[in-house]
């Protein structure tokens, strides 16, 4: 299945070339649910796991009485290298795998959420003797259902991004915003919505953290997976609404309310950020840094 998204009202090169040095790669990944296996690219769904290593569990809590307890983590994504080649894969490593807690934790998370949220970087190959069975989040009482993923297959379209106002230099996101009013516009470039690799966040909730660097190192931060609740905003469900440019062109026959039609919105059925989206921040000297996360 092809999934589309629609070309922006803004043309960048033709209306503001001024943003063109801004522009960045990203990855829709257009996850919907599906029956992935642990080889491919997914969210949810097993992951490729060595049987003989230990399933991470997330130490960071206690009970009423003070009395520790762990949760197993619960597999997020996996993606491989044969289909995105646009990720940077330490030497020697061709998959990545995300896991993370399914219980919420405490904002923000500047340095990363230490065990609570973790990538993998493995060579498939390696792998030989994988597990069978992964642990089920849901076995302990302790869970939150909007941080455990339904299993998706995935359906990567390459976009261009632009970032929003609070990682433009402050004069051209003025002068942007000029321009779109005087032409009664509304931004459909910056800011990509839905589950993407690479691109930018949309910060207008929280604003730029502080730094927006390694808590190893201090490199620079850069977005390795956005996780959104709605793969595109809720506006464009209105029938009479204009097309909405992040709906896919395949999918605008689908309506809200059916079944079909949420699950192309909300395919993952987290709600990460309560509601909006979260990104993940891998270091841009080292990948194998403990990973940021920001929910807005
Ligand atoms: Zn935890
Ligand atoms: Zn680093």
């Amino acid at each position: 299945m092809k999934l589309t998204t629609a070309p922006s009202v803004i043309e960048p090169a033709r209306d503001f070339p001024d943003l063109l040095p801004h522009a960045r790669p990203a990855v829709r990944l257009h996850p919907r649910r599906g029956t992935p296996g642990p080889y491919g690219s997914h969210i949810g769904g097993p992951v490729l796991w060595p049987a003989a290593e230990p399933w991470p569990e997330c130490t960071d809590h206690k009970d009423v009485n003070g009395r520790a307890y762990t949760l197993p983590l619960v597999a997020v994504a996996q993606f491989t290298a044969a289909d995105f080649p646009e990720i940077r894969f330490p030497d020697g490593t061709d998959l990545v795998q995300l896991l993370w807690c399914p219980d919420w934790h405490d904002q923000p998370h500047p340095e990363g959420w230490g065990q609570a949220c973790r990538l993998f970087w493995r060579r498939a190959a390696e792998v030989t003797d994988p597990l069978t069975g992964q642990p089920d989040p849901k076995a302990h009482p302790r869970y939150d259902e909007g941080m455990i993923p339904r299993a998706c297959v995935l359906h990567p379209e390459r976009v261009t991004d632009y970032p929003g106002d609070e990682e433009l230099p402050a004069g051209l996101a003025d002068r942007f915003e000029t321009w779109l009013t005087e032409r009664g516009l509304t931004d459909d470039l910056t800011t990509v919505p839905g589950y993407k690799l690479g691109g930018y966040l949309d910060w207008r909730t929280t604003g730029l953290p502080a730094a927006l660097e390694c808590g190893e190192c201090r490199a620079p931060l850069e977005l390795f997976l956005q996780c959104d609740t709605h793969e595109y905003p809720l506006g464009s469900w209105a029938p009479d609404d204009a097309p909405d440019r992040f709906r896919p062109l395949e999918e605008r026959h689908l309506r809200t309310g059916d079944e079909a039609g949420d699950a192309s919105r909300e395919p993952v059925g987290m709600t990460v950020g309560r509601g909006s989206h979260a990104g993940l921040f891998v270091c841009s000297a080292d990948p194998r840094h403990p990973a940021s996360f920001f929910t807005q």
